[in-house]
C-alpha cells in the first residue's frame, strides 16, 4: 500500500463522518502538502472496489466514503447535509414479498432534519 493510500485509508477509519472526496483531501494535505486530488479520488475509488471502505452515492450530492461495511443505509439532513447511518432490517424482504420476484438491488433515499439542525430553527423562529 502507498504512503498516500494509507493516509487516505486512515482519515476515513479515523472519521465518524461520511466524508466528501472534498473533505478526505483538505485533511490529506495537511499530513501529506504535496497529495494531489486526482490521487485522492483515484485512491478512493480502488479501495471502495477493493471493499476496504464503502463509497454512499447520494442523488444530487457528492459521494461520501464510509468506513462502516456492514449494510446499513444512510439518511442526509436537507438543511447542513449531515450523514447519519441507520439499521433497517428486512427491506428487501418486503420488496420481495410484495413484488413476489427476486429484488436484484434497490435505493433507498431518506432525508430528514437532524436534531441539531431542528435545535438551531427552534431557537431562531
Ligand atoms: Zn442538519
Ligand atoms: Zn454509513
Amino acid at each position: 500500500m502507498t504512503r498516500q493510500r494509507q493516509l487516505i485509508f486512515d482519515i476515513i477509519q479515523r472519521s465518524d463522518r461520511h466524508l466528501t472526496a472534498e473533505q478526505i483531501y483538505l485533511e490529506a494535505k495537511r499530513h501529506l502538502p504535496s497529495i494531489a486530488m486526482g490521487t485522492v479520488y483515484r485512491n478512493l475509488g480502488l479501495m471502495a472496489e477493493a471493499g476496504e471502505i464503502r463509497r454512499v452515492v447520494i442523488a444530487n450530492e457528492p459521494d461520501r466514503f464510509d468506513r462502516m461495511l456492514a449494510p446499513h443505509h444512510h439518511m442526509i439532513c436537507l438543511r447542513c447535509g449531515h450523514v447519519a447511518d441507520v439499521e433497517l432490517d428486512g427491506i428487501r424482504q418486503q420488496i420481495e414479498m410484495r413484488a413476489g420476484v427476486p429484488v436484484e438491488s434497490y435505493d433507498l433515499s431518506i432525508r430528514y432534519i437532524c436534531p441539531q439542525c431542528r435545535e438551531i430553527e427552534r431557537t431562531y423562529r
